[in-house]
C-alpha cells in the first residue's frame, strides 16, 4: 500500500512540495474537484482520521478545492510534548514502547522538551492494548471519577455520573474501544465536543474532546484513534469521559473494560508471536 503513496509523491512532484524531517514527510497536498476525503485517504495508503487529524481546518463534509493539507508519510501521527512528560509515559499514551518512539524520530537518547513534537507512526500504536476483554482502554491515564452517585465538582450537587473520567493532558490520543460506525460527532451540551460509536451491542460515547478525527457514518477498528482528550463543556480539566451504553442506559464501563490499561504484547517481549 505504501509502495503506491510513494509512487505517487514521486512522480508527480508538481501538486506537492515536501517538508522533511528524522524518519517521515509531509505531503502538501492541495485539493483538486471531485475529490473526496476518502479519496485523498486511498491515493496517500493513510486513514481518513490522519487527515482530519493533521488539519483541523477541513471536515468530512468541507473540502474545498484549493485548500492544502498536509498528509504524512509513512501514515501516523504528531504529539506535542507537555510538562512532565517523558518518552515512556508518552510510549504508553499510545500503546507502544519507548524504543519504537525513538526510532520512528531518529531520537539517540530519551530526552524531550515541553513543545517537541514527535511523530507516531500507526504501524506502532497498539503493541500494548489489553485485550483481555471485547473492549479496550480507549485512553492511558488515571481515574479521576468512576460511574455512580457523586459530588459534581462544577454543578456542586450530587449527579449520577454515567461514565468513568480518565484524566490525561490534552493531545493524548483517544482510541475507539471496540469496532463500529461512527453516529454522531459534535458538541453535545455539557459532554462537549463528543464521538458516539455504535458496536454490535453497545453504544460508546467520548466526551471533552479537544479534537474529533472521525465523521458521522465512519467505520472505525478497535485501537483506531478516534480523537484528542480536552476539556470542552462542563470539565474543571483535560480528561476523557467514557461511557458505555446498552439500549441507550449507560452502564458502568468498568465491568466491560480489562483490568489493567497497558499490557505489552507477546512479540514485543520476545515470546514467539509475529
Ligand atoms: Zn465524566
Amino acid at each position: 500500500m505504501e509502495k503506491r503513496c510513494s509512487f505517487l509523491a514521486f512522480f508527480l512532484p508538481l501538486l506537492w512540495a515536501f517538508t522533511t524531517f528524522a524518519n517521515y514527510f509531509l505531503i502538501h497536498y492541495t485539493v483538486q474537484k471531485g475529490d473526496s476525503l476518502y479519496s485523498i485517504a486511498l491515493d496517500f495508503s493513510v486513514s481518513p482520521s490522519v487527515i482530519l487529524d493533521w488539519n483541523p481546518n477541513i471536515t468530512h463534509s468541507r473540502l474545498l478545492p484549493g485548500t492544502v493539507i498536509l498528509i504524512p508519510q509513512p501514515s501516523g501521527y504528531l504529539y506535542t510534548v507537555q510538562r512532565n512528560d517523558t518518552l515512556e509515559i508518552i510510549a504508553r499514551r499510545f500503546f507502544t514502547t519507548p524504543q519504537l518512539i525513538r526510532e520512528a524520530n531518529g531520537l539517540r537518547s530519551d530526552r524531550i522538551q515541553v513543545g517537541q513534537k514527535l511523530f507516531i507512526p500507526e504501524g506502532i500504536i497498539g503493541r500494548a492494548f489489553n485485550e483481555e476483554k471485547g473492549m479496550i482502554w480507549p485512553v492511558y491515564g488515571t481515574i479521576s471519577s468512576t460511574y455512580g452517585w457523586r459530588y459534581h465538582p462544577i454543578l456542586k450537587r450530587n449527579t449520577f455520573h454515567t461514565g468513568v473520567d480518565i484524566s490525561a493532558p490534552e493531545g493524548t490520543p483517544v482510541f475507539a474501544a471496540e469496532s463500529g460506525v461512527v453516529e454522531f460527532v459534535g458538541v453535545d451540551g455539557g459532554y462537549g465536543l463528543t464521538v458516539k460509536i455504535r458496536s454490535s451491542s453497545y453504544t460508546h460515547l467520548y466526551a471533552h474532546l479537544s479534537r474529533a478525527c472521525v465523521y458521522p457514518g465512519q467505520f472505525v477498528k478497535k485501537g483506531q484513534l478516534i480523537g484528542r482528550v480536552g476539556k470542552t463543556g462542563l470539565a474543571t480539566g483535560p480528561h476523557l469521559h467514557f461511557e458505555v451504553r446498552v439500549k441507550g442506559q449507560a452502564v458502568n464501563p468498568m465491568n466491560y473494560l480489562p483490568t489493567q490499561s497497558w499490557v505489552l504484547k507477546k512479540e514485543i517481549l520476545g515470546v514467539g508471536g509475529e
